[in-house]
């Protein structure tokens, strides 16, 4: 049974997680104003010349979309915690989006933003 004051801290851990993954995202990419959980890379500005440096800009490129859409797709499910959190009294939050049995406390302390249970999460 989820009490109030466990909800606090998860509510609290679910808050220090967006700030920190948007601060993340705010390093390297630039948030879509119009699109909500939208990010784009920005492109290593670095000065052109160097062909061998032009290639390794492009692979960290890469690495820089791969990290964006971990990011991107972690934060959201932050959100959608945050939005179920918010409204604990429709019972929405902590409960397993497959079996709709409740996920486990210990479960939902390392991993406040988890969809679904242990059993479900394979
Ligand atoms: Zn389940």
């Amino acid at each position: 049974m989820l009490t109030k004051k466990i909800i606090l801290e998860l509510e609290n851990k679910l808050t220090e997680q967006k700030t920190a993954i948007k601060k993340e995202l705010e390093s390297f990419a630039v948030e879509d104003k119009n699109l909500k959980h939208n990010w784009t890379a920005q492109f290593p500005n670095k000065e052109k010349g160097d062909p061998e440096e032009e290639a390794d800009d492009a692979t960290e490129y890469e690495n820089l979309l791969s990290l964006e859409h971990s990011l991107e797709l972690k934060l959201k499910d932050v959100d959608i915690a945050l939005e179920k959190i918010h409204k604990v009294k429709t019972g929405k939050y902590g409960v397993c989006e497959k079996c709709s049995k409740k996920i486990e406390e210990k479960r939902l302390m390392a991993c406040p933003e988890a969809k679904f249970c242990i059993k479900c999460n394979i």
